[in-house]
């Protein structure tokens, strides 16, 4: 496992740090005879940067972390958790969460605790004139908190007027190969690191969707050029191939995805592509971004829904039939939507509350995408026909 190091303070992290928000789940719980041998297995193999959040699978990963690491672990580790400002209008809010969070981890102190998907300098500003960041900087100096950081999804214009706004410890973004000119963009990547603060990458994959289910061009491009295995190793690379990236975080969900990223982490040098193996993206960008309807990264923020809708399942399946060209994606709609879930998930059960779209950090439309896709997906007869299929199936 190669390793790079915080230039702040000197900590050798693991370049691949593990996410703890998409781990193996059973009948709706983390399934833990599978999840902590997985973490265990990492820290064998040199991961040492764990990332979960106050919210993560509704509020579940947290402890499980704490479980997983309690005992020889912990100390040889670096956590990372997140402070929900969303839901925190007064400082006591703040500690409270925070208590909470040590309970659940099983430690004192957090290495690395980020304000969780800060868009704006307003909300710093918010933060600030209700005493959160005075607290913080208290922490800090009583070693609770090592690190103070922050999560963000919101523009270029108001990453750099956040980045430049506070002496942070780090910060994390979304980036992948899809998203250079997207959200904090490579000019944000590069403001970060001229001013010295560490950055943490989320979304290498784009919530898998740099990996599952890409169009035959796109596969064909990356075959013609260079030796790696897989998409995902594509994907990887090309993150690590940026120096002034710290750490990347992969959410990982099974044993398999966790030998490849260690695998590939093992040799994933900074400025290691060739320019012929950098080009070969430009044209897999062109693709992707032709095909691609809907952005979403199926990150989860704006759920649960109340009325029930799986909005990012709904997205997922309406930008698979563009990008597959998939003649059974309405099928595969009224399946996963329709018939599988407990209950009806589709799109078209949106009441346009819009108490989903404060939440989106990719700012998707999401009520008017929702009508969209119940416009292509489903169709007259898609009601009738499922009431109908759910019964058959139950009867059987
Ligand atoms: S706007 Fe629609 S999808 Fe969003 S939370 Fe309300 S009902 Fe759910
Ligand atoms: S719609 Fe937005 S908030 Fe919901 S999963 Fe997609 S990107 Fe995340």
């Amino acid at each position: 496992m190669l390793t790079r190091t915080n230039v702040k303070n000197g900590d050798e992290l693991s370049i691949l740090g593990f996410g703890c928000m998409r781990l193996p789940t059973k009948n709706g719980a983390i399934d833990e005879q599978r999840a902590i041998p997985m973490i265990h297995d990492a820290i064998e193999n040199g991961v040492n940067y764990f990332d979960t959040a106050y919210i993560y699978h509704n509020g579940k990963s947290e402890s499980f972390l704490g479980k997983a690491l309690s005992g020889r672990y912990r100390e040889r580790v670096k956590i990372a958790t997140k402070l929900p400002h969303y839901m925190v209008y007064k400082l006591d809010s703040a500690k409270k969460i925070l208590d909470t969070q040590l309970s659940r981890l099983k430690t004192d102190y957090i290495d690395y605790y980020l304000i969780h998907m800060m868009t704006d300098k307003p909300t710093l500003d918010r933060l600030a004139s209700i005493g959160v960041m005075d607290w913080l900087e208290k922490l800090k100096e009583k070693g609770t908190i090592k690190n103070i950081g922050f999560s963000f999804h919101g523009t270029k214009a108001d990453f750099e007027a956040l980045i430049q706004a506070y002496p942070w410890d780090f910060c994390q973004i979304q980036y992948n190969y899809l998203d250079e000119n997207n959200q904090a963009t490579k000019s944000g990547l590069l403001l970060a690191a001229s001013l010295s603060i560490p950055v943490i990458v989320m979304e290498p994959l784009r919530g898998g969707k740099l990996v599952t289910n890409l169009p035959e061009q796109v596969k064909k491009a990356f075959d013609n050029v260079g030796s790696m295995k897989s998409p995902a190793e594509w994907a990887l690379r090309w993150v690590w191939n940026h120096p002034e990236i710290m750490v990347v975080l992969s959410g990982m969900s099974t044993e398999e995805q966790i030998e490849d990223n260690i695998r590939i982490a093992s040799d994933a040098m900074p400025n290691s592509l060739t320019q012929e193996e950098l080009k070969v993206f430009e044209q897999v960008k062109t693709i992707l971004l032709e095909k691609t309807k809907i952005p979403c990264t199926a990150c989860g923020y704006c759920m649960p829904c109340p009325a029930g809708v799986d909005i990012p399942g709904c997205f997922a399946r309406y930008n698979d039939k563009y990008l597959l060209g998939d003649k059974k994606a309405k099928i595969k709609y009224m399946q996963i939507l329709g018939l599988m879930q407990a209950k009806p998930a589709n799109a078209s059960r949106c009441k346009e509350c819009g108490k989903c779209e404060s939440h989106c950090p990719q700012k998707i439309a999401i009520r008017n995408e929702l009508k969209t896709v119940s416009r292509e997906m489903e169709g007259f007869f898609y009601k009738p026909l499922t009431v109908v299929l759910r019964k058959i199936l139950r009867v059987k």
